[in-house]
């Protein structure tokens, strides 16, 4: 036998038994934006790899380290999207839909990084994204936030918390950055190797770093707080004032920065406990300048992207229920002609029970296999289609869930007496 091949490392395969975990959150989500007047928009996995460096920035991890980037037959260079921002905004200003618009626009689909597999962490994983265009204000910042706040809701998870924090605007940003590098600079010798690379391309995000012996030195940095303007201390505090009203907590931390040059004003991340040190499920904030950046006019912008695998993952270790995966009912078939009888009979009972799971027994096999395949599968009751049954018009129904005595019922009634067995 030949070596069989594997799935590649960090990229995962969906099997049925977790599938449905899937599709119970993808169900959540688009009732949720269709509620909030968002609509799906779907770019293709693969983008010119320019579109990332310059939108996401040269000098971030993604771009420098994590990016699966390939030489196409003719020679382009082109990537597997690792975020699903910037293919949004290249649409969006492809298809002429933002200059003096409003779009509300949501995603959902794998994204890929080359990075450290390990818990939460993947190859391939898939994020759910909202991106909003052409709302300068904090009312929509808020909207955001908010309408992240009833998703967990909605998804019974009760343990997210909310970390907020404004970049101010790119002005801001630039002055501030010219005081942090003099700070950082003057410490030199206490950075470590990435920051050290960081210190010219993208000082802030050293603000960021997860390595312990940098602690000291990122807390005594200057905070970008005291070098804020005010168009954007104004629009923090407007922020913070609707989410006060909406009873949502946040903790302002002055350290989040987020790991992508496109942010000014807003940024914040829904972060839980309860997964290690990949804790951050949701991330987002605001990026006026990204449109423009693209080619595009200018247009205020604002977006989140929520890690499905680590939301999925929250929810089952805080043990939340999941919506049952099995049919309802089994259709056994015994005997001549029970089969081409059992595939009419079982879309008689689809037509008129739109909601009802029913699995049809296909490939014959004995009674008593039958009855094993009928108890393995989950369903609630077996009905039975055998020579008498076919003769009488009726069907014999087993309990499978239950101790009751089977009961053998006509045809015609069958849909009444079905209807207490669907979920
Ligand atoms: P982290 O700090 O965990 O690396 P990030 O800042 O790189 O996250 P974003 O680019 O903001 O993450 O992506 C938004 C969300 O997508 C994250 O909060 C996380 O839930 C999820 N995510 C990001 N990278 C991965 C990955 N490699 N595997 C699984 N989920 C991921
Ligand atoms: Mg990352």
């Amino acid at each position: 036998m030949s070596k069989t091949i594997q799935s590649i490392r960090g990229m995962h395969d969906v099997l049925p038994d977790e599938s449905h975990h899937w599709q119970a959150f993808e169900e959540v989500v688009r009732s949720l934006m269709s509620r909030y007047g968002y609509r799906e928009i779907r770019m293709p996995a693969v983008e010119s790899t320019d579109l990332f460096s310059r939108s996401i920035g040269e000098v971030t991890d993604i771009v420098e380290k994590e990016m699966y980037t390939f030489d196409d037959r003719n020679g382009d260079m082109l990537t597997l999207r690792p975020e699903g921002t910037a293919g949004c905004v290249r649409a969006g200003i492809q298809h002429g839909i933002l200059h003096n618009q409003v779009q509300r626009l949501w995603y959902m689909g794998p994204m890929f990084r080359h990075e450290r597999p390990q818990k939460g962490r993947y190859r391939q994983f898939h994020q759910f994204g909202v991106e909003s265009f052409g709302i300068a204000d904090p009312d929509l910042d808020a909207e955001l936030i908010i309408l992240g706040a009833r998703m967990w809701k909605s998804l019974q998870l009760n343990d997210i918390r909310l970390e907020l924090n404004t970049l101010g605007s790119n002005q801001a940003r630039t002055e501030y950055r010219a005081v942090l590098v003099d700070y950082l600079t003057e410490h030199r010798d206490r950075l470590d190797d990435d920051s050290l690379r960081r210190l010219d391309g993208n000082p802030l995000r050293i603000l960021d770093s997860k390595n312990p012996a940098m602690k000291q030195v990122i807390e005594g940095a200057p905070s970008l707080m005291d070098h804020l303007d005010t168009a954007s201390v104004e629009h923090f505090e407007q922020l913070k004032l609707y989410l006060d009203d909406a009873g949502i907590e946040y903790t302002v931390n002055p350290r989040l920065v987020r790991g992508l040059d496109y942010y000014c004003k807003t940024v914040f991340e829904w972060v839980t406990d309860q997964l290690g040190a990949q804790g951050t499920v949701c991330a987002g904030g605001r990026y006026d300048g990204l449109v423009e950046q693209l080619g595009g006019r200018p247009t205020a912008a604002a977006g989140f992207a929520l890690g499905i695998e680590r939301l999925l993952a929250l929810r089952q270790a805080m043990n939340i229920p999941i919506p049952h995966d099995h049919p309802d009912i089994y259709l056994l078939l015994q005997g001549e002609s029970s089969s081409r009888k059992g595939l009419l009979l079982a879309e008689k009972l689809r037509d008129e029970n739109p909601r009802l799971k029913i699995l049809s027994n296909c490939g014959g096999g004995s009674f008593k296999s039958q009855m094993k395949k009928a108890d393995k599968s989950g369903a609630l009751i077996a009905l039975i289609l055998g020579q008498q049954e076919i003769a009488d018009d009726t069907v014999t129904v087993k309990f499978l869930r239950e101790r009751r005595d089977q009961q053998t019922i006509s045809q015609n009634g069958l849909n009444e007496f079905i209807k207490q067995y669907q979920v």
